[in-house]
């Protein structure tokens, strides 16, 4: 039998400066941690690594570092983590050298020797948070590099020799316009060479950031909804007309080049969050760690073999179990899939993706035919012209598009 295949994620939650508009896990008063944080991270990696089932079950194909920002801390730390991992996975079904290797990096917090270290570490996707070319709007949502600070770092990693890289931007900023929109795409889509994937962010006012104060203070003002479609579309259209396919809700990539990673997450395969705040799904189990970097820094010292054997040892059947107390003070349990949730949330996860749900895929996975089991949620989405059922695939139209939380409601 094929081992599973296995993601792992990194969280890496330091930051130079709070962005106005984020809520991330993510501090910028705590790099006098980041020691003892790696060796908190070199321990939940030991113990995941030291065990058999994960050893001889899974074969991991991508590791994703994420923040915060990665890049911020010293690449010595990076170096690190990625050859403990090197030396885990050295009997792994896939080669190291053959996985999805990414880290995130934000301009102006690197610099030639740190991409080089990445680089020798292993990494072979590097993912740029750029949000805007237009320099004001990067200050007023609290970046702290400017677009030539960008310029320098893609120019720097492609003669380096990263060949894979992602830029990220935003839409639907204060102050943002159709006109900045085009503009940042037009830079964007002249760089030498051009960048293998995009993705772009609806701005999500959330509670407790800077952005929502000065909103509810009248010093911001929200977008209207329709320019921040009408964005999104211009989006859409430009990057199409560019070479991009457009295959998850925000995510457009050159053709082959699409994030195997999350791919992997929205085809519901398992992976292992390592670090504070970070999200695992194993074995039908959702959980998660707990964000204070502190108490995750003594939580680790507490961590053994038992805790993740409890996981892996779960039947999809056992949800009677007393799991969530038992690994309590480790790990918080979201949810204990049954075979009935998994089957629901295959559905929404593979509606965020252009391509949407492989009807025969669904039957390999789980025997029943989608079209039969949700008859009526899917009559009910067709009649309101949010998806459509196209040959082999369930898709989301363009209204679908606009207003996908209404299609994912249904598969809660
Ligand atoms: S760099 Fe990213 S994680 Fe850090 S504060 Fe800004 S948006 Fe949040």
């Amino acid at each position: 039998m094929e081992n599973r295949e296995l993601g792992i994620y990194i969280h890496i939650p330091f930051c130079k400066h709070k962005c106005y508009y984020c809520d991330f896990v993510s501090f910028s008063n705590k790099q006098n941690l980041v020691k003892s944080y790696i060796e908190a991270i070199k321990t939940e990696i030991n113990e995941y690594f030291n065990h058999k089932k994960i050893l001889e079950n899974f074969n991991v194909t991508t590791i994703y570092i994420g923040g915060g920002t990665p890049s911020c801390i010293d690449s010595k730390y990076i170096l690190e983590v990625l050859e403990l991992l090197k030396n885990k996975l050295k009997n792994n079904q896939t080669k190291f050298e053959d996985m999805e290797i990414t880290i995130e990096v934000n301009p102006g917090m690197v610099d030639r020797e740190k991409i080089e270290m990445y680089k020798k570490a292993g990494v072979n996707r590097l993912s740029i948070g750029l949000q805007s070319t237009n320099n004001k709007i990067l200050k007023e949502i609290g970046r702290i590099h400017t677009f030539e600070n960008f310029l320098e770092t893609y120019n720097m990693a492609s003669q380096i020799g990263f060949d894979n890289i992602n830029v990220d931007l935003m839409i639907g900023l204060p102050d943002q316009t159709i006109e900045d929109v085009k503009e940042s795409l037009n830079q964007i889509t002249k760089l030498h060479p051009v960048p293998t994937h995009i993705s772009v962010y609806s701005l999500i006012i959330e509670e407790g950031t800077v952005i929502e104060k000065l909103i509810r203070e009248n010093k911001l003002k929200e977008m209207d909804e329709e320019l921040e479609r009408n964005m999104y579309w211009y989006v859409k259209n430009t990057l199409e007309l560019n070479g991009y396919e457009h295959y998850e809700i925000s995510n457009f990539a050159k053709p082959g080049k699409a994030s195997k990673h999350n791919t992997n997450c929205w085809l519901q395969k398992e992976y292992i969050g390592i670090g504070a705040a970070a999200h695992s799904y194993l074995n039908s189990v959702r959980y998660a760690n707990i964000t204070e970097i502190e108490q995750y820094i003594i939580r680790m010292k507490q961590l053994d073999k038992q805790v993740i054997e409890d996981i892996l040892n779960l039947s999809d059947n056992s949800i009677e179990t007393n799991l969530k107390e038992k690994i309590k003070p480790i790990y918080e349990i979201e949810e204990v899939q049954t075979v009935e949730d998994k089957k629901k949330e295959y559905m929404l996860l593979g509606l965020r993706k252009l391509e949407g749900v492989q009807i025969s895929k669904f039957k390999e996975k789980y025997v029943d035919n989608p079209i039969f089991l949700f008859r009526k949620e899917l009559e009910k989405l067709v009649k309101e012209d949010l998806i459509n059922i196209d040959g082999d695939y369930i898709k989301l139209t363009n209204k679908g598009l606009d207003l996908a939380n209404l299609v994912w409601e249904e598969f809660v």
